[in-house]
């Protein structure tokens, strides 16, 4: 396929390079022209704006910093809205703005040039290795039409739903990275300053229940998902127990934790409303009531 692909950074560099592996043509853009060395060494064609390298494509990609970027190289000055053929398809790899993509969907198709939002998860070794998670919104179709491409950057490429809903995924999936590397944060420091190894506290998370998944691959879908709340595996009462004594603990060794008090504060609450022999997992219905939705599936 003829692809243009804008963005050669740590994440876009690698992923270009397997498109050409894979057999595609390209023609790429940066506005660093040195990223596009070993692209051009492999074979593609050197443009001198988005819209120049769009020209000729069937697939655009995007891999930019973020949402200025984006919408600079989508609708700017020499941007892919002046050069991309009717029908060529849009992709863009970044983490960008759920709502910016769904504006650059609606301007584009005006245009007749149908936008997906495909960002990526799995860091520099996943974009190298083509290994990624590619999260996809947009029109399912088109998805199934473009599906071949993507699996040439990644290995665990999924459909999310309407355009924007990639996008939505990937900044639950980087909140959730994000937040918790706090709460790892806080709890090494509590046990490493409580005189534990840190190996040794690794090791004991990672075979403990939460370390093998449990939250993710169980309470989630089988739990949480189905409101099964009142037949407890594990008691409200019991995890509330549990974290008090976590951060009884930090108190004792002067450690902070700010994440972890916040919690205690929601399972408190949770326990004011009756809760406390509802499964552990019924603390999740405190931030549910407060945000005015229920996180659940329909089977
Ligand atoms: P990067 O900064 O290394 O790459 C961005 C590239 O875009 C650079 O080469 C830069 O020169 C180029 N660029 C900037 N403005 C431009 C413009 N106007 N026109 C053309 N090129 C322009 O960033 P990255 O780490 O490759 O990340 C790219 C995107 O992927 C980001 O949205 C990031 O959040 C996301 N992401 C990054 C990682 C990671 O581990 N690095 C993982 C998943 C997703």
């Amino acid at each position: 396929m003829k692809i243009g692909f804008i963005g050669l950074g740590n994440m876009g560099g690698p992923m270009a390079l397997n498109l050409i592996k894979k057999g595609h043509t390209l023609t790429v853009f940066d506005v660093r022209k040195a990223q596009a060395e070993p692209h051009l060494s492999g074979g593609a064609t050197w443009a001198d704006n988005p819209a120049a390298a769009a020209r000729n494509a069937e697939v655009v990609f995007t891999s930019l910093p973020g949402p200025k970027e984006i919408e600079h190289v989508a609708t700017g000055e020499g941007g892919l809205i002046h050069g991309m053929a009717k029908g060529a398809i849009y992709a863009d790899l970044s983490t960008g703005s759920p709502t910016l993509i769904r504006r650059i969907h609606d301007t584009f198709k005006e245009k007749g040039i149908p936008v997906l939002d495909t960002p990526v998860s799995g860091g520099t070794p996943g974009a190298r290795n083509a290994t990624l998670a590619v999260m996809v919104g947009g029109d399912e179709a088109l998805y199934n039409k473009i599906k071949p491409v993507l699996d040439c950057i990644g290995d665990k490429v999924s459909y999310v739903g309407p355009i924007g809903a990639g996008a939505v995924a990937k900044l639950v999936h980087n909140m959730i990275a994000i937040c918790t590397t706090e709460i790892l944060a806080e709890a090494f420091t509590m046990g490493v300053k409580a005189g534990v190894d840190p190996q040794a506290l690794l090791t004991a998370v990672q075979n403990g229940a939460y370390g093998q998944g449990m939250m993710l691959r169980g309470a989630m879908p089988r739990v949480i998902f189905k409101g099964g709340f009142d037949k407890a595996s594990f008691a409200l009462r019991l995890a509330r127990k549990d974290l008090g004594l976590a951060t009884e603990l930090a108190r004792e060794h002067n450690v902070p934790m700010p994440v972890a008090n916040l919690v205690e504060q929601g399972m408190i609450e949770a326990i004011v409303k009756g809760w406390a022999e509802k499964d552990s997992s019924a603390a999740f219905m405190v931030q549910e009531e407060r945000a005015g939705v229920k996180v659940r599936t329909e089977n």
